[in-house]
């Protein structure tokens, strides 16, 4: 029963670290192709930063646990699937896209850490709670600011494309 819990909790905790690449390399792309969206960039670049530390937690944990993340899984995981796939859009409207895709990863960050803090209750695993809750807590602040965020974040979309704007993010 030890044995399982613990098994299952080493998977979610390197499906976590791979989750967290991920939203790397989901984020950085979106910072470098920003330009009408200072805010949105700011914001991103500071979840950059969390989501490093976020890594690092993970793997303070798989390391207590005398474990180490996945690589493989690292590359291969693609946690969200679809919702997560960035396009550039035709459209001209990737902003939107990007918004609503992040919106949804954000959920699926949270998810991923109130199950795995379910995972080290029933566990035993107490040492991994105040780092697995700290990021639980700095996705849902991020899950928050796109919420409160995307009607001007449309707004503005829709100004820039009255005003004829076209290529720019
Ligand atoms: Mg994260
Ligand atoms: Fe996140």
């Amino acid at each position: 029963m030890d044995d399982t819990n613990r098994s299952i909790f080493v998977t979610g905790l390197r499906d976590a670290h791979a989750m967290e690449n991920q939203a790397l390399s989901i984020m950085k792309p979106q910072i470098s192709r920003i330009e009408s969206y200072p805010a949105v960039a700011r914001r991103l670049e500071e979840h950059v930063r969390e989501t490093e530390q976020q890594i690092a937690r993970l793997e303070d944990i798989l390391g207590g646990l005398d474990e180490t993340h996945s690589t493989v899984k690292d590359w291969a995981l693609s946690a969200g699937g679809g919702m997560a796939a960035i396009g550039h859009s035709l459209a001209g409207d990737e902003i939107l896209k990007n918004s609503l895709a992040n919106y949804a990863f954000e959920h699926y960050e949270i998810a991923a850490y109130k199950a795995l803090l379910a995972m080290a209750e029933r566990g035993g695993f107490e040492f991994a709670l105040d780092g697995l809750t700290d990021s639980l807590r700095e996705e849902e602040a991020m899950a928050s600011w796109i919420d409160e965020h995307l009607d001007q974040v449309t707004m503005q979309f829709l100004s820039l494309k009255e005003s004829g704007q076209t290529a720019k993010i």
